[in-house]
């Protein structure tokens, strides 16, 4: 897997919610990068590195400005980026907390990506499609 490095974000991108990845840097929130940098890191931020990761990796195999390109402009490719991404996020939760409760997991996804924080990326229906198609839920 690519080699990353996690910064705490700062100046304008701490306008935008979540963690933004740009090429290998990864930039969280301040509370999340702190507890990365712990020894023992909670299991839900540990799945969303791995979440950014993906996105860094997709990033090195396209190009950086042509991703962000595409994931701005394009509604279909963000909605495909994320989709892959939250499916590695789950799954790697589903090995790790074995408590998780995954249906409840894919409807916050599925709210958020359907909502403006992923600037209505796709609807709700085609996402739960989308999840059942990966088996990540039954
Ligand atoms: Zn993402």
């Amino acid at each position: 897997m690519i080699e990353v490095e996690i910064k705490p974000k700062k100046g304008f991108l701490r306008l935008t919610p979540g963690a933004v990845t740009i090429s290998q840097s990864i930039y969280f929130p301040p509370k999340i990068h702190k507890d990365l940098n712990l020894e023992n890191p909670q299991v839900k931020n540990l799945a969303w590195l791995e979440h950014e990761k993906e996105h860094a990796q997709r990033q090195m195999e396209i190009g950086t400005r042509r991703w962000w390109r595409s994931y701005i402009l394009n509604r279909n490719f963000r909605l495909e980026e994320e989709l892959s991404a939250f499916n590695t996020q789950i799954n790697y939760l589903k090995q790790h907390d074995t408590l998780v409760d995954v249906n409840k997991l894919i409807d916050q996804v599925t709210r958020k990506l359907s909502g403006i924080q992923y600037l209505w990326a796709g609807r709700r229906q085609k996402i739960i499609e989308y999840f059942k198609q990966q088996e990540t839920i039954s």
